[in-house]
Parts: C-alpha cells; structure tokens; sequence
C-alpha cells in the first residue's frame, strides 16, 4: 500500500530506520512505537495530497511539527503514517504596521522572531522548547510570557487547515477581533491534530519591550515563593514573566549547568518597563513585597546576557532533571488552578509527594496559576506516581482547575477528560465525528471514536 504513497509523492515519503525512529516519541520518550513510514511535506499539495491517500486507503495520520510535545501526542498507536511539516518553514509575511506576520506551520518560534526583530517586534509565546508554530497552536501552547501576552489561542489570528480527506478551509482573519459566525480557528486551535492540519498561520506580533528588568528571588521555602508571587499578581507591577522553582530543581540546574545558583525555592521574574526610571522603582516594589513573604536574596539581571543566562536556567530545567535521574523515567503534571488556590495546589503537591515517597520537582507558571511537576519514576515507583498525578488532577478539578494548563491530553490525560468536562466530552466527540468520521487524524489522542 505504501507503493501508492511513493508514487503520489516522490522523494518524500522515507521508510528508513532513523526515520521512523526519529517520530517515533516524543521529548519525554514515555510511550514509543514508529509510524509506518514518514511524509515530508514541503508545501501545502503535499498535505492535500498525503490526506487524499489517508482517506483512499483508510490509513490514519500523525501530523509532526518538532516533536516536543510531552503527553504522547506525536507518538503512533499503530499503523499511521507521520506526516512531518517542519520542511514548510517559510515566514510568507510581516506586516509591521498590522502587527502580523504570516508563516508556515514548520517554522520554529525562535525562527518567527529572528525575521521580525528587525522590525522591532516579538512572537512571544514562549514554551521553551524550540517548537514550531504548527505544533504551538495545534497544543494551544503557552508558557513563560503567557501573563502578559497570551498564549497560541490568543495570538493566533488565522489558520489555513487541511481537513480529512484533503479540502481545504481558512479560519479567523488577521484582525484583533471578530464575532463572525462560529470560531472554527479557535477550535482548531488545541485540537493536537485531531481535526485538521495547519498550513499556514496568521499570527499577532507586539512590539519588542525597550526597558527590561529580570529578577531572582531567593526564598526558605515554596511557600514563602508562592506568596510574594501572589502579591506582585495583586499589584499593578508590569509582569512578563513570574517563574516558580523549588530546591530540587535548583540543585537539577547547578549540576547540570555548572552555575552556583542558591539551592532554595526562588521565583524568576521579568518586568517590561516603560522607561528607564519605572524600571529602578518598579524593581525596588517587587524587592519590597517579596521582602514581606520572608525573601532571602534579590539578584538584578539587567543586561541581555544575565537576563539569557536566568531563562536558560529555567529552560533547561526539564533535561536538568532527566541529568540528575539519567535511569529513570518521567511523568510530567500540569495542573492550572485559579490563583487563589496555587498556594494550596503546590501543598498538597508537597504533602502528596511526601507521602508516596517520591522526588518530585515543582516548578510553575505561577501568575497563571500552572503548577508543573516533574517526576522522575524509577521502575517500582510506577504505580504510585499514577496516583500522585491522580491526586493532583483530582485536587486540582475539585478547585475548580484543570487538569491540564498548556501540554494537552494527548495520550497521557485521556482518563481525565470525563473527570473535567463531564458530558461536554460526549459534543466533543460528535464533533469529531463530524470533522473526521473515519478516526484518520492522529486517533486515539483526546479522545476515542466510538466503534
Ligand atoms: C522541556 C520542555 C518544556 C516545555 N514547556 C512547555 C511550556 O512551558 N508550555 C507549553 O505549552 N508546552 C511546553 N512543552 C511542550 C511542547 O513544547 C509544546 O506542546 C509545543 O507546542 C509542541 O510543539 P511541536 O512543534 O514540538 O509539536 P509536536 O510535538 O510535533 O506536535 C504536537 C501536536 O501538534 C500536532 N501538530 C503538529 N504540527 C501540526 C500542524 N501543522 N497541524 C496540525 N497539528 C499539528 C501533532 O499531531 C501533535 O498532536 C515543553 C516541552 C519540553 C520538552
């Protein structure tokens, strides 16, 4: 069968061995299987054409951006084929004075913002990882710069979407708003492509903030941390950026990077200024309230490279901890809760994980409310770091959370879609259905097809 998909498109559908072992897991590798053969597809006939042949021959299909999402999402069941979009990775447009650009799906956040630095603008959404666009707004992700900016659902305008079968649709426009019929971009967006596959985005830009002014807050203990970033959430202080990290997570960091952070619980903050002069008093009132929640030490990062070096830190948490733990393997949580609850969110965290014995990392977007864990589970640890992740997502939705704030459903949450929505689960299969009758895009992630 797969002669009839080689024939469609020369050249670029691969059966090798580093191919398929290559889209064969995601960043977290917890689940790995290969997909029958890998499509690089390099511009929109190749998707048309790819979907034609999927539905032809009833073979499901995993579209691929830079594989870091870290539920499973990219990771085949049986028998898909991948189809990798990282080869459309063309900016098409930058429109500096609607603040937009227009690119294809393949092209990397950091890619987005090297063509439009030159026009003083930023592509701000922020998942550390150099993921692409496509695979950004098909996970609807966010992250560091998500309380300033928004995360993809928000900065994402327009979508040009192949769906089943090979039609394709525009969705959105490229204005700030619009109530014109239902928002099908917005429900595309998120939808880990099981719906349709994006070709090209239309996405928001924003001016590059002149005056920056990053922070590390050094505090005895989470508690402490939490507190002061509920205060400066509270004040009127221009936060971009308000991290959360705990010990272990600072010890992950030292050893892997060499620094000599301060092993304690500490927040990474960044402010966008409006002039120099807001920059000093506005750094001095965060100083201040942490001051009130028991901080130990304030260290200023003003220029670019400190400022590099601090997110680095934060970024590079993820394999800092996969370092420390070389032999084991990782479950990853990602609770969001309303902010008058993350202070309880990260102890019962702490009491959880205590109580099962295990080395938990908590880390956070703490301003929106996204408590992450990083667990590192040694073989006979399995069963109880389920139940941790049970225990928080239960404690999580019981606060009115979710169980998931930016990484998704994938494959890893499925058992807590019900949990959270209820019926609602039963629309979101109809839809589904509607979109994709045949199950063809990417099955088995969100949610099941009845047979
Ligand atoms: C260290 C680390 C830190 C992370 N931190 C964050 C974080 O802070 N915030 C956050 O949101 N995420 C985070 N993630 C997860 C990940 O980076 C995001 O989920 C990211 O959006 C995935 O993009 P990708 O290009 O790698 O997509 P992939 O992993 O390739 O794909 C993700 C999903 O999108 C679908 N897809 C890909 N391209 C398309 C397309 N063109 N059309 C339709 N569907 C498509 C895939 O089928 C899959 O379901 C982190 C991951 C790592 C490893």
């Amino acid at each position: 069968m797969l002669e009839s998909l080689h024939a469609r498109l020369p050249g670029k559908v691969s059966e090798r061995a580093a191919d398929l072992e290559q889209h064969s897991a995601d960043e977290t590798a917890a689940l790995r299987r290969p997909p029958a053969a890998v499509v690089f597809a390099t511009d929109r006939h190749d998707v048309v054409t790819a979907l034609a042949w999927s539905q032809e021959t009833r073979t499901p299909v995993i579209p691929y951006g830079a594989g870091t999402s870290a539920e499973g999402h990219i990771v085949p069941l049986g028998g898909e084929i991948a189809l990798d979009l990282s080869g459309m990775d063309r900016v098409l447009a930058v429109c500096p004075e609607d603040f937009l650009a227009v690119a294809q799906p393949g092209v990397t956040r950091t890619a987005l913002n090297r063509a439009v630095a030159g026009e003083g603008l930023l592509f701000p959404v922020d998942p550390g990882a150099d993921a692409s666009i496509g695979g950004m707004a098909a996970t609807n992700a966010s992250g560091t710069t998500t309380v300033r900016y928004g995360g993809m659902r928000s900065n994402v305008l327009a979508l040009e979407a192949v769906l089943p079968g090979g039609k394709v649709i525009r969705c959105g426009r490229g204005v700030r708003k619009t109530s014109s019929g239902y928002d099908l971009k917005d429900l595309f967006v998120g939808s880990a492509g099981t719906l349709a596959v994006f070709t090209e985005l239309t996405v928001a830009l924003h001016p590059q903030p002149a005056h920056v002014h990053a922070q590390r807050l050094v505090f005895g203990t989470v508690a402490g941390a939490v507190a002061a970033a509920t205060a400066m959430m509270a004040s009127a202080l221009p936060v971009a950026r308000l991290e959360l990290v705990d010990t272990l997570s600072m010890r992950a960091v030292n050893r892997h990077l060499g620094t000599d952070y301060p092993e304690s619980p500490a927040l990474f903050v960044e402010m966008h200024c409006s002039s120099e002069a807001a920059l000093d008093s506005e750094a001095e009132e965060v100083a201040a309230l942490a001051w009130d929640s028991g901080v130990l030490k304030v260290a200023s990062a003003r220029t670019a490279a400190d400022r590099a070096a601090l997110w680095s830190a934060r970024h590079q948490l993820f394999f800092a901890v996969k370092a420390l733990y070389p032999e084991r393997r990782y479950l990853i949580t990602d609770t969001a809760v309303p902010l008058s609850q993350v202070a309880e969110m990260v102890r019962v965290t702490e009491k959880e994980a205590d109580a099962l014995g295990l080395d938990v990392v908590i880390a956070g977007h703490v301003a929106d409310g996204n408590v992450h864990t990083i667990v590192p589970v040694a073989p006979e640890q399995a069963d109880r770091a389920r139940e941790f992740s049970d225990l928080l997502v239960e404690h999580a939705l019981s606060v009115g959370g979710t169980a998931t704030g930016e990484h998704g459903i994938g494959v890893a949450k499925k058992k807590y879609l019900r949990l959270e929505h209820g019926d609602a689960v039963d629309v979101m299969t109809a839809v589904k259905a509607a979109i994709d009758p045949l199950g063809l895009l990417n099955p088995g992630k969100i949610l099941d097809l009845p047979r």
